[in-house]
């Protein structure tokens, strides 16, 4: 994955100032995705062409070692574009390397990050969800010349028609910070990669990339709801900022969210903790040292689970890179003391395909996710975590359904989430876990998770499996 930016301000080499990256290095940087190499193509007085590589890791996300097993032709479970396009991953990227520049200061050359300058950005490999339309709507305002040539989806059946892929080159006389927010908010919301979550900090990160241009952006409203995934709660604040940023009123502002925040996000906050405490409880209880969190989404189970120290080795497995890639972000590694860094671990997988990696645990933690498999994807899972990993507990939570009818906002026979494949009552639930009990040689137990009314019983329901 390559951005290429290219000056022919005079002297060119001044762009070396204004990056931070002396046009004779070449420097990598270790990110948590892969690595990223700054160079320059070419650094003379009329011309600067620095490069930004990015080399991306799409399997072994973090820290370990590959052990990932090829079987059986299940690569395409995890080969996507990811290390080839321009994603998420290169706002990342700038955010971090390019970092001063994007702020917009620079000591030695303060006047000049204040100028704007002739830039070119290209991208060899840039995903258009939306095509060249909206491609051009995004930059065009923003008094870019943009120019493009759409990528074949196989160079050799040219019948099969064009990808969304282009090939971008943006061109304006602007100040590089100025760019660089572009990039580092419109990248991400013309690839529109489905990613799994987008927690309330992206709000602030759009906000702050966003200052003195989104506010007044034609496409202001896309761009913020892509840029947020259509999460509506989220995007809702985001509009609330942006229209008073103007004018605004930090106080009022502040009150106005936090309240907004609260009614919208308080219930299901507190299930969903006492979800989690209740599986830290019953881990504890049991004397597990070695846990794998599977389906481990954001990593809200991992982050208690570092807090104590019961728990020598913990693993979180997810199907979703970008579900990692925050995980990751979230978990604040790099803070911790270097031997709870190497405690955890965390990796891409697919719970459907045998998989030797999660042999060896003392407890599997499946949380709210059986319900995101097909029920025949289900039955492989089932082997792959009882027959095959055979941890010798497993806590299984998942909603019951027979509760939805209390959620207020739920309209009646709506799942719970636009994912969940299914949602079974206390009975479905007990019976799939008791076959599996009899089949794999384990005992289970049930526990109610939540308020538990007396007709319908409680919001999440839980299978404490032991073997
Ligand atoms: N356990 C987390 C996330 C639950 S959402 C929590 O409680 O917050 C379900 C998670 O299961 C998602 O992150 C999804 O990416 C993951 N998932 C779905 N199918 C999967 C599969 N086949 N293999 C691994 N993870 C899967």
């Amino acid at each position: 994955m390559l951005l290429t930016l290219t000056t022919t301000y005079s002297p060119a080499t001044d762009l070396g100032y204004l990056l931070y990256k002396h046009p004779d290095r070449c420097q990598s940087f270790e990110m948590t995705f892969g690595q990223a190499h700054v160079f320059y193509v070419e650094a003379n007085v009329n011309k600067c062409t620095v490069a930004l590589l990015l080399d991306i890791d799409p399997v072994n996300l973090v820290r370990g070692k590959s052990k990932s097993r090829n079987q059986e032709g299940m690569m395409d479970q995890y080969v996507n574009d990811r290390p080839y396009v321009a994603s998420s991953f290169l706002s990342v990227a700038i955010a971090q390397v390019f970092r001063t520049a994007l702020s917009g200061q620079c000591k030695e050359r303060p006047e000049l990050a204040e100028t704007a300058i002739p830039l070119i950005a290209s991208l060899p490999v840039l995903p258009c969800r939306g095509g060249e339309t909206f491609l051009r709507e995004l930059f065009e305002p923003l008094g870019y010349q943009v120019s493009t040539q759409s990528l074949p989806l196989d160079e050799q059946f040219p019948d099969w028609g064009n990808s969304f892929y282009f090939k971008v080159k943006l061109e304006a006389v602007i100040r590089l910070s100025d760019l660089l927010s572009h990039l580092y908010v419109l990248i991400p919301v013309l690839d529109d990669d489905k990613h799994y979550w987008v927690g309330d900090e992206e709000v602030d990160k759009l906000l702050r990339h966003g200052e003195g241009w989104l506010s007044s952006h034609p496409a202001r409203d896309k761009i913020t709801n892509r840029y947020l995934k259509r999460q509506h709660r989220l995007t809702r604040l985001a509009f609330k900022q942006l229209t008073e940023e103007d004018n605004p009123d930090p106080d009022a502002l502040e009150a106005a969210n936090a309240l907004e925040e609260e009614e919208i996000v308080e219930k299901p906050i507190s299930l969903n903790q006492q979800r989690l405490e209740t599986v830290i409880t019953t881990l504890k209880e049991r004397g597990v040292k070695r846990v794998v969190d599977l389906g481990c989404g954001p990593g809200k189970l991992l982050r208690l689970l570092l807090k104590e120290n019961s728990f020598e080795h913990i693993t979180g497995v997810d199907v979703s890179y970008r579900a990692l890639e925050i995980a990751q972000e979230r978990l604040h590694l790099e803070r911790l003391p270097k031997s709870k860094q190497a405690s955890i671990q965390l990796m891409q997988g697919s719970l459907t395909y045998r998989d030797e990696r999660l042999y060896g645990y003392d407890a599997a933690t499946l949380i709210e996710v059986i319900e995101h498999l097909d029920l025949n994807r289900l039955a492989s899972l089932e082997r792959v975590l009882f027959e095959f990993a055979q941890p010798r507990t497993v806590l299984v939570t998942t909603p019951n359904i027979e509760y939805n009818i209390r959620f207020e906002n739920l309209p009646t026979g709506k799942l719970r989430h636009r994912d969940h494949r299914f949602e079974w009552t206390r009975a479905e639930f007990q019976d799939w876990s008791n076959k599996i009990a009899q089949r794999f040689g384990y005992d289970v137990k049930f526990q109610a998770i939540g308020f538990l009314d007396p007709e319908v019983g409680s919001p999440t329901q839980m299978g404490v499996f032991t073997r």
